[in-house]
């Protein structure tokens, strides 16, 4: 036979773009519009369904950026139609490409109740099936005119990222405003075509179902009658019945699918037009899942319900209904899909604490899979706190998106750094938008690297980002793929069924050990940096506020702030979202966030202060009380605790240096700062060891261009590090403080547009040299980094993750190793020789890099530690990071890890000073093991005047230790992070009079919760 295969493709092709698409509505009239535009910001429902209207047509321009029009449309169903389904077709200017990333539309009854929303894939409301004619219709739509920032030539700077700079000037027209004929038929038709057309596209064309699918599709386009497509669809589809019910093969891949929409939390659009992009979709799923008995539907992130749940009541009682019917699946147990890399051991185990709570609290489910599709790589510390969560999968896809390596399982155990195995499942599908194309489940099939093993796959399917979720049409799909020859077999399924279905097929799933890393987004680690310094200071000061109010609470009776704390957390958890603390937003909600971090520090301080001032007593006592929130005790004053303040007896001492530059001693450590301002020695006294590299010079920062091919807040790209310039001119180098306390050194230089002042000091009886650095950065598409090169040789270094450490190479064997040229610490870097090392120790510094290099002179190794101070991406933020900035940088020579974890703690939780009457404060819980640290005192959440306690170990090994309370014991239970007795605890614990008996395996973390006798 000749072949005639591409002539045949091409023709379904055309005839379904240009006769059967098109027939779907086969008649219609225009609908009378009136819109009225809200002036700012959007208004409540009822406020913009009364507003004064004014005519509007079809073709006219509408929305200036971030605004609200409030459309009214109206019409009546001509007598012709009845007995038909008719629908409304409303297409507010969308561009069907960009489904999430443009205009949306809610749609509400005359009465205020919401019907579905509009996006540019999700353009229809149904009227009536059947029609009676003359029936009026009138709907009003709230159309947000959210620009496009991310358009078809991406990353481009733009100022309409900010209402503030985006202008006046509208941005969509009125395209398509019609009551219309809903021919069913044709649309089945549509679906059995591009379903049949996609499979084949996908078969091998040498193979016989190719061709069966070819002639059965050639059949039923010589069925239709191209001048009646409307009267001839039943005809064309029954040549294609046969083919449509031809069974799977029995080794056909089998996918999960459920309906989903990833809505960032806030991205493109402020944290304002999320709650909308959240109300749109849930109305039009709760719809979906009305109209389609098989369709299942999940959404993760409690807060995304708590908003609609506060602002569109009458969207969450049909969530609600859902969630009860079995068909509205709650996922994930977070309260955000948030970063893994950044957040602290407590926000991080905090954010299942409070997204479990919710769904218990609201629907009665404990979700036990993490649902983190779209986060940009996952610590070695979480498979531990996944685990004490309660929950026991994790799902992402995200590693998929890696540059260079491609990760070698889609399902199986992940290890963390406590030895925790998490079962694991990355979606071969490669994608949270599933849209159930032939081409996306072909490749599922395909891409799965577990075949022959393991059968099953998920598939999360639907518009995210205000896309609208799932469609219809995604739904039809899903039918016909359910069983069908040549494809993999599609149904519906929860994910909490489909993890246990995948557990039970693969009992020895391969193990993959430490993080997963994501070899891309690597910059996401230093983008707005003062977004990630609100971060970090909100999660401190809410440490020292649930120690202090805690231990105020059982010492005075002063009263718990529960509720306060309580909405804290929730919105630190909030802006751990993955596209706000990466700092990967428009500058709109970075703006805000800085507004919102400094108002949780000032209401943190004065929680924080009543505390201090309730356990100090009188300050008319007069005493100098010093107040210890870090894990460990410092200066005579334990931790957790206060003691009177004693001025040390203070031995710095700064000297001139021959030949330019000074020197800094305070007899453990002796620091020449040459005439540049920068560091050629440090030597602590205990080792006689000098840190820095022969030759080098630390405390250097360097300017590198930083211009990335894509992505610009999100990626550096490793070329960034062939060009170079050291920052070695200094206008100034003088002493700043002369001892004896402590001795310091001012450096001030300039460059570019920008300046910087550094102070690099030393303190009575610290072996820290503290470099405090102030820029004011004016750069653009720029990479400021701040060098130690080291004289350390070592082939892995330390850095600090939630509670506990993961290791990284120093060199660059393999293409794994290379890939990690830009990585995550929390508070320190870790690097050493036996007997040796050196800690780099940072509150607020996130991306660092570690290099090595053999010297010519001497063969010795320099290992060179650079923290990631700034840069300056122009999309989607075209002002990032510009302005001032502080940081402060600790180096800590001779340092064990111990040390480093210490240091780690103490630079970023000052001692506080408070006058009152009391002699001292005696810390509520006290441990005599400093491998045992404390992550968390605070009163249990119930209520019930319990004190929890959080403790890990951190060193990396295991460590027996005891747990002393200075208040009579009447009970301690070990927990989960719910606070919940729990019997999962590895090491032991062991209830000792008036304490615990702890002994913990490497980085082992438990909860205590502790019952005060009364
Ligand atoms: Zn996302």
């Amino acid at each position: 036979m000749h072949d005639d295969r591409t002539l045949v493709e091409a023709r379904l092709k055309r005839v379904l773009e240009e006769r059967i698409r098109p027939a779907v509505y086969p008649e219609s009239v225009p609908l009378t519009v009136s819109v009225w535009t809200a002036p700012g910001e959007p208004v409540p429902v009822a406020e913009g369904l009364a507003a004064p209207r004014s005519p509007i047509a079809v073709g006219d321009a509408w929305g200036a950026p971030w605004s609200t029009s409030w459309l009214t449309v109206a019409g009546t169903v001509p007598e012709a139609w009845a007995g038909r389904t008719v629908e409304a077709l409303i297409d507010l200017g969308f561009d069907a490409n960009m489904p999430g990333f443009q205009c949306e539309g809610l749609v509400y009854r005359p009465d205020g109740s919401p019907v579905k929303g509009l996006n540019p894939q999700n353009q229809w409301v149904r009227i009536a099936a059947p029609a009676a004619g003359g029936e009026p219709v009138l709907l009003h739509v709230e159309a947000a005119a959210n620009p496009v920032i991310l358009d078809y030539h991406p990353f481009l700077p733009t100022e309409l990222g900010d209402k503030e700079t985006a202008g006046d000037k509208p941005q969509y027209r009125l395209a398509r405003m019609d009551l219309a004929v809903f021919d069913e038929t044709v649309w089945q038709l549509v679906l059995d075509l591009e379903v049949l057309g996609e499979l084949m596209a996908e078969l091998p064309a040498d193979g016989a179902r190719r061709w069966e699918l070819l002639r059965a599709v050639e059949r039923a386009l010589d069925a239709i009658d191209l001048q009646d497509v409307n009267g001839t669809a039943a005809a064309a589809r029954s040549h294609l019945v046969e083919v449509l019910a031809a069974p799977a093969a029995p080794s056909a891949h089998r996918i999960g699918a459920i309906g989903h929409a990833h809505i960032d939390s806030a991205w493109l659009w402020p944290l304002r037009e999320t709650v909308r992009k959240v109300a749109r979709t849930a109305a039009n799923m709760t719809a979906l899942l009305e109209d389609e008995p098989d369709f299942l539907y999940t959404m993760s992130q409690a807060q995304q319900f708590a908003w609609i749940k506060e602002h569109r009541p009458e969207v969450y009682a049909r969530v609600k209904k859902a969630v009860a019917d079995g068909r509205f699946v709650p996922a994930g147990g977070m309260w955000v899909e948030s970063d893994t890399n950044m957040p602290s051991s407590e926000a991080m185990a905090r954010q299942f604490v409070h997204g479990k709570r919710f769904f218990l609290a609201e629907f009665g489910i404990e979700n036990e899979e993490a649902w983190l599709p779209d986060t940009f790589g996952f610590t070695g510390g979480l498979p531990q706190i996944i685990r004490n969560a309660g929950s026991k999968w994790l799902l992402t896809q995200k590693i998929s998106w890696s540059q260079i390596n491609k990760f070698p399982h889609h399902t199986f155990l992940w290890e963390g750094i406590d030895g925790t195995r998490i079962f694991t499942h990355f979606p071969p599908v490669d994608t949270y938008n599933c849209s159930m194309k032939g081409s996306e489940i072909a490749h599922a099939a395909r891409n799965f690297k577990d075949k022959g093993v393991a059968r099953h796959s998920l598939a999360p399917t639907g518009w995210g980002d205000g896309g609208g979720g799932t469609t219809r049409e995604m739904v039809g799909k899903a039918a016909r793929l359910r069983d069908l020859e040549g494809s993999a077999a599609v149904r519906w399924q929860r994910p909490a069924e489909f993890f246990a279905e995948a557990e039970a097929e693969y009992p020895k799933p391969p193990v993959w050990v430490g993080e997963l890393y994501l070899e891309l987004h690597r910059a996401t680690l230093t983008s707005q940096a003062r977004t990630k310094q609100g971060n970090r200071r909100s999660e401190n000061l809410l440490r020292e506020a649930e120690l202090w109010c805690a231990t105020a609470a059982l010492r005075t009776g002063l009263a718990y702030p529960y509720e306060r704390l309580d909405r804290i957390w929730k919105t630190v958890l909030l802006h751990q979202f993955h596209d706000i603390l990466p700092g990967s937003s428009i500058a709109w909600v970075h703006r805000e966030a800085e507004a919102t971090y400094a108002g949780l520090a000032a209401e943190l301080e004065e929680l924080i202060g009543a505390a201090q001032r309730a356990l100090a007593g009188d300050p008319a006592g007069g005493r100098e009380l010093v107040f210890n929130g870090a894990p460990h005790g410092r200066s005579a004053v334990p931790a957790g605790g206060a003691a009177v303040a004693v001025a040390g007896p203070g031995d710095c001492a700064v000297t001139a240096r021959e030949g330019g530059g000074f020197v800094l001693d305070n007899g453990l450590l002796r620091v020449v700062v040459d005439g540049d301002g920068l560091v050629v020695s440090s030597v602590d006294a205990a080792s006689g060891r000098e840190a820095v590299a022969p030759g080098a010079r630390a405390n250097l920062l360097q300017l590198h261009p930083d211009f990335p091919n894509m992505w610009d807040a999100w990626d550096v790209d490793q070329f960034y590090r062939n060009t170079v310039t050291d920052l070695l001119a200094a206008d100034e180098v003088a002493v700043h403080a002369e001892g004896p306390a402590e001795v310091a050194v001012r450096v001030a230089r300039s460059f570019g547009s920008s300046t910087v002042t550094q102070t690099l000091t030393l303190r009575a009886g610290s072996g820290r040299l503290d470099i405090d650095t102030e820029v004011d950065w004016h750069e653009a598409e720029k990479f400021l980094k701040l060098a130690f090169p080291l004289d350390v040789h070592t082939e892995r270094y330390a850095a600090e993750t939630q509670f506990g450490h993961q290791f990284r190479p120093t060199h660059t064997n393999t293409s794994w190793d290379a890939a990690k040229f830009e990585a995550c610490n929390h508070r320190f870097v870790h690097l050493a020789e036996p007997g040796w090392g050196v800690a780099l120790a940072t509150p607020s510094t996130y991306g660092h890099d570690v290099t090595r290099a053999v010297r010519a002179e001497d063969g010795g190794t320099t290992t060179t530690v650079r923290f990631s101070l700034l840069r300056a991406p122009r999309f989607p933020d075209p002002r990032t990071d510009q302005g001032r900035h502080r940081f402060r940088h600790s180096l800590v020579p001779g340092a064990e890890i111990g040390d480093a974890v210490r240091e780690g703690y103490a630079v970023g939780l000052p001692e506080r000073r408070v006058t009152g009457s009391a002699e001292a404060v005696r810390p509520l819980v006290e441990l005599d093991q400093d491998a045992l640290v404390v992550s968390a005192v605070k009163l249990a959440d119930d209520g019930s005047g319990d004190l929890v306690v959080r403790v890990y170990e951190s060193g990396g090994g295991r460590a027996r230790g005891r747990l002393a309370t200075s208040f009579a014991l009447a009970a301690a239970v070990p927990c989960d992070l719910l606070e919940r007795p729990w019997d999962g605890t590895r090491g032991e614990v062991v209830a000792d009079g008036d304490g615990v008996r702890l002994a913990l395996r490497p980085f082992e973390l438990v909860t205590l919760r502790l019952t005060p006798a009364r």
